[in-house]
């Protein structure tokens, strides 16, 4: 056999290798039937290909229930505590830190409320905090990725975040930083993935939420600032340099108010939390709700409002991306349940084909989405070639 065919028959099983166990770890244990009909894959090399895998430590074999006659199939399941990710929220109120193990087993979280520390000062805290969580993980012998979360325009190279105004950084090496401190604590090379909350919160809704496999999907964050996250056939869009699916910052309305981008009426100026309290004079979102509920008519009319701004942008961008799955996180989740039929309502000003697929819906993972699709694009190495990513662990350990 030549050296090229060589080379490809590992190709083809690598790549069999990581769809077994992007299989396991996102829907958690399955027979080996259940492998065979999902992969397409023969029951021969099925068997091959979990053996491999439970001689690498990441799954294990026990023995399943009978579904019918004949033998058992036997369960195999993801090994939690074999690999592990660091998982990273920094939102603009709070830092979350998580040690995720595989299968998306939780095995430490933290939070860290920030109260007014200077940019290095809330750097180092990311770092204490990630510290933290990894002393309360199974151990660091496991520890594959790093991925952060952050509300602001992130290059993906290297995690140079290069605007993030709700947090007041401009051009701030978070990877880069990160990964130092985390050289100088524990050795080795330390890969840091910093994305876009939105881009990790429509990743983790399409994996583990509201959105589970849908390809064309857009999200939206509802914090203090809205992000926007989108996956085209599949494919998480970037743009050239990581900066795409800035949503908040289409401009919508050229009377509207100064945006903390600089620019005048920004989707974000309408539809975001200080739209909401703005118009509804309340203090916080739950008190808004619960007066519109009461049936206050100021606090009524700020939510329709708020929910025909929000109809309006979401209809252009089903007209721009037709997607099967538009996700709503955080307020803006709660505007659509408050006011559903206005939100509908101008979703139909899209034009009929690309409406007709599009089903808005409320985010199934709550604040957590960004934490998760942190932790989903640290395992992405390993997924991607589990037994390569493992012996290099094993020889840095
Ligand atoms: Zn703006």
């Amino acid at each position: 056999m030549s050296s090229l065919a060589g080379a490809t028959q590992d190709e083809v099983r690598r790549s069999n290798l990581s769809l077994v166990l992007t299989l396991l770890h996102r829907r958690g244990a399955q027979s080996r039937s259940q492998i065979v009909a999902t992969t397409g894959l023969n029951r021969s090399t099925v068997g091959d290909l979990v053996s491999e895998l439970v001689d690498g430590g990441v799954v294990r074999e026990s023995a399943g229930v009978s579904g019918g006659v004949g033998r058992p199939s036997l369960r195999v399941e993801p090994v939690a505590e074999a690999a592990t990710v660091l998982a990273l929220d920094m939102r603009v109120e709070r830092t979350v830190a998580a040690v995720v193990g595989l299968g998306g087993r939780v095995f430490s979280r933290r939070e860290q409320r920030h109260a007014g520390e200077s940019q290095d000062e809330l750097l180092d805290q990311v770092c204490e905090i990630a510290r933290h969580v990894l002393a309360e993980g199974p151990g660091l012998a496991s520890w594959v990725g790093t991925g952060i979360g952050v509300p602001g325009v992130v290059r993906t190279d290297d995690g140079l975040v290069r605007f993030a105004p709700n947090l007041g950084w401009v051009d701030v090496p978070l990877g880069d930083r990160v990964a130092q401190s985390f050289r100088s604590s524990f050795g080795g090379e330390r890969q840091v993935a910093v994305r876009n909350d939105s881009d990790l919160g429509v990743l983790a809704e399409q994996i583990r939420g509201a959105a589970a496999d849908a390809d064309n999907v857009i999200y939206l964050s509802g914090d203090v600032g809205v992000g926007g996250g989108f996956l085209i056939d599949g494919q998480p869009l970037v743009g050239a340099g990581g900066y795409g699916g800035e949503v908040g910052h289409m401009r919508v309305n050229p009377a509207g108010g100064v945006c903390r981008c600089g620019a005048i009426g920004c989707w974000e100026t309408e539809i975001g939390q200080d739209a909401i309290l703005r118009k509804s004079g309340a203090a916080t979102l739950n008190e808004t709700l619960d007066r519109a509920s009461g049936g206050d008519a100021q606090a009524q009319q700020a939510l329709a409002e708020v929910a025909q701004w929000l109809g309006l942008g979401l209809a252009n961008l089903v007209n721009i991306a037709n997607p099967q799955t538009i996700v709503l996180g955080g307020h803006l989740g709660a505007v659509y349940a408050a006011q559903p039929t206005v939100v509908d309502r101008f979703v139909d000003g899209a034009l009929p084909a690309p409406r007709e697929q599009a089903r808005v819906v409320c985010a199934a993972l709550g604040a957590e989405g960004a934490l998760i699709g942190a932790s989903e694009v640290a395992f992405s190495g390993l997924l991607a070639d589990p037994i390569g990513v493992l012996a290099r662990a094993e020889k840095a350990s």
